[in-house]
């Protein structure tokens, strides 16, 4: 049996980003594009005078523009939050108690 390597990838340290984003989820506009899809306006951890516009799948910042691949640490706040509302709805919801 082999010890599984330490986990060191770039993600990590993104999703903790994320998360300390996804907490200030308060302090982001929200926007919707012509065609009625939602987006967030987040400001930048560098320089909170600047907004990254961002979806599930986009963002404004450098980051996403360097690495299309990777979801950026946007991208990762904005899922967190989809999902924190969604459960959060279901909690609330009384019907969902009892599926
Ligand atoms: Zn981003």
């Amino acid at each position: 049996m082999t010890m599984p390597a330490p986990v060191t990838r770039p993600i990590d340290k993104r999703a903790v980003k994320a998360f300390a984003i996804a907490a200030d989820a308060g302090q982001w506009l929200r926007c919707r594009t012509r065609d009625g899809r939602k987006f967030y306006g987040i400001p930048s951890q560098a320089d909170p005078n600047r907004l990254y516009f961002t979806t599930r799948d986009a963002c404004t910042c450098p980051d996403a523009a360097r690495t299309p691949a990777l979801m950026c640490k946007h991208q990762l706040a904005v899922r967190l939050h989809c999902a924190a509302v969604r459960a959060h709805r279901q909690q609330s919801h009384p019907l969902a108690v009892a599926a």
